[in-house]
């Protein structure tokens, strides 16, 4: 008998996301999928390696359906700077205010940083002259509001690595051009909304982009939170004021004293609404994180469409955010490739796979082996 399986290759083992992608495709019952060695040139799915896919290759072979876990250009809003001026060169061109989801943000280039320069699939890495930059509009503005604090982000950090909180901008400028990479200098919020014992969060969400740009919000997100009361007066204490996962665990030993590995859901955030506002998740977080997710990825679309090339793309990105204490939401960032909660993560996948692959593989509706969770934005 023919052996009627789609064939997948997976290239990045590092995605804890893919790999239980990759997992999930090849246990499930209806045996539609097969994995083949990462060189094939004969597949269906690439679950690729985000920093090398081989774009120019795909949708080569006459008769064959292609799809890739990634947009190509989604950088254009998964890096802090890229995020910051794509929002801002749309307002300057719709001649808008920015949005007032945004806190206020500056791009901050050293004197002489390196850039990755990827021509086709090779990436190479070059110095690159001093350009102009934010750092005057940023001290004009702190001029004028001498008392703002600010945070400095370096634009491809992740995990809290090398942020820094002052109202000192000359200092944190400072400490940008001693480095070698860009920043974004951001008004620091300081009035969040705190949970059970004072503490700061942000909000995980995944936005799922299909192959016709259909945009899903997953239905449950997570609350990454702080170990330690929130202190507006010591913005050294790290773990008081940066709620990554990684820096929390590392340095305070009050990890997981308030929630099981600092990680709220979202019923539980829902009763703590409730009990505190009178008002729930649905009514007063919900549509502005649908809002803002839908605004962020309709500016881009243009940019990441690939409506008429001879592939299809698809991408799970997570939105981070933070909530002030007038409930009012803020974005964060942008990744491109986002992890999952553990607990999260089995029903997130197969969402994932019913969402954006099995449409382009098996008649819609034909498999379905739990609840979806994405739902259309
Ligand atoms: P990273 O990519 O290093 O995780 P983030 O932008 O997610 O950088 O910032 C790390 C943490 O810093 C966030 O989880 C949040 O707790 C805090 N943070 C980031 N930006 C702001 C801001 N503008 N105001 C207040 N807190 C912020």
């Amino acid at each position: 008998m023919a052996d009627l399986s789609y064939l997948f290759v997976q290239r990045d083992a590092g995605s804890s996301v893919y790999t239980a992608v990759a997992k999930y495709l090849q246990t499930r019952e209806d045996k539609s999928w097969k994995k083949v060695p990462r060189d094939s040139t004969r597949f269906n799915l690439m679950l690729g390696d985000r920093n090398k896919l081989p774009y120019s290759k795909l949708g080569q072979i006459r008769g064959l359906t292609q799809v890739v876990n990634y947009y190509r250009g989604s950088d254009v809003i998964c890096r802090k700077a890229s995020l910051v001026r794509t929002l801002k060169d749309y307002c300057e061109e719709k001649k808008l205010h920015m949005f007032e989801w945004m806190p206020t943000s500056f791009v901050i280039y050293p004197p002489c940083d390196q850039e990755v320069v990827v021509i086709g699939e090779e990436k190479f890495v070059r110095q690159r002259r001093s350009r102009s930059d934010e750092r005057d509009q940023l001290k004009k503005c702190a001029e004028r509001e001498p008392h703002v604090i600010w945070i400095a982000k370096s634009s491809n950090g992740a995990k809290g690595d090398g942020i820094q909180i002052s109202s000192d901008v000359g200092s944190l400028v400072q400490m940008v051009d001693s480095q070698r990479k860009a920043y974004v200098i951001q008004r620091y919020i300081d009035s969040p909304l705190l949970l059970s014992g004072g503490r700061k969060f942000d909000i995980r969400c995944w936005v799922l982009i299909d192959a016709t740009y259909t945009i899903y919000l997953y239905r449950e997100g997570v609350l990454r939170t702080a170990s330690e009361e929130y202190e507006p007066d010591r913005l050294d204490h790290l773990t008081a004021h940066l709620t990554n996962h990684a820096l929390q665990q590392e340095l305070s030993e009050n990890f997981g004293k308030y929630e099981v590995g600092n990680e709220m859901f979202y019923d539980e955030f829902d009763s703590f609404l409730q009990d505190k506002y009178g008002v729930g998740l649905a009514a007063a977080i919900l549509p502005q994180i649908r809002s803002i997710v839908k605004t962020c990825l309709g500016i881009v679309q243009s940019k990441l469409n690939t409506t008429g090339l001879d592939f299809w793309s698809f991408q799970l990105l997570g939105f981070d955010f933070m909530v002030d204490n007038d409930l009012k939401v803020w974005l964060l960032e942008v990744n491109g490739a986002p992890a999952c909660a553990q607990k999260l993560l089995s029903s997130l996948v197969q969402s994932l796979v019913e969402t954006a692959i099995d449409p382009l593989f098996v008649p819609y509706g034909q498999v379905q082996y739990g609840p979806n969770l994405f739902d259309q934005i």
